[in-house]
């Protein structure tokens, strides 16, 4: 119906047409749960639905991931709002709810992988340590702290950027989730590099990176 209607089903296309009916406006409301349901694993050519085991679309798992109070938070609402890239944001939601291949996701899904973090070497690669806890990520993260801040753990990466986010420098007191953002994107593009290209980790770089992206995303967006 929507095809015939609209010549097309890209999501894209659609969210820019001017007169769309009730219902299509309702589904372009979650288009951004959509996309970052949606994940592509090495070998396969056909994305695998990411809230099933078997990678299969099944409305009863999308129903129940959206009820997930996560889901409905303002903290999600406010994600959605943040300065960067589209696809930062979902990746950024995709950690806030642990769904990143990860080492131990990987691990989890019974693949076979090392399961240690390549930052540090010396725990295993949860999402939680390797954006918090690692010594790498602190690292990278105190050189946004005010001076003298302490940045406190907690047991959920959301909970943690709320809890940290009055300790960023004020240089970014308008921005502060796109400083998350962007940490967290190069957090993750470095151990990927690390792990894909066998190139050493360096924080600094990230921190540089971060830095760069942010007065990209905050002038751009
Ligand atoms: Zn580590």
């Amino acid at each position: 119906m929507v095809r015939t209607l609209y010549d097309t089903v890209d999501i894209e296309v659609l969210s820019t047409v001017d007169k769309i009916s009730f219902a299509l406006k309702e589904i372009l409301l979650v288009k951004h749960f959509f996309k970052a349901s949606l994940e592509f694993l090495p070998g396969e050519d056909a994305p695998r639905w990411k809230w099933t085991k078997e990678g299969a679309f099944t409305s009863k798992s999308a129903y129940s991931i959206m009820r997930d109070p996560g889901m409905r938070s303002t903290y999600y609402n406010q994600l959605w709002k943040t300065k960067a890239p589209l696809k930062v944001k979902v990746f950024f939601w995709t950690a806030l709810l642990d769904r990143l291949l990860t080492r131990e996701n990987m691990h989890h899904k019974g693949w076979t992988v090392q399961r240690e973090c390549v930052l540090c070497q010396n725990n295993f690669e949860t999402g939680l340590h390797l954006f918090a806890q690692c010594p790498f990520a602190r690292y990278v993260w105190d050189g946004f702290f005010r001076p003298g801040a302490n940045m406190q753990t907690g047991d959920k990466l959301s909970e943690i950027w709320l809890l940290n986010r009055q300790l960023l420098t004020m240089n970014y007191k308008d921005n502060w989730d796109t400083v998350w953002m962007a940490g967290t994107w190069n957090i993750w593009k470095m151990r990927c590099t690390v792990i894909f290209e066998g190139a050493s980790a360096d924080a600094d770089e990230v921190i540089r990176k971060t830095i760069q992206d942010c007065k990209a995303w905050i002038s751009f967006c």
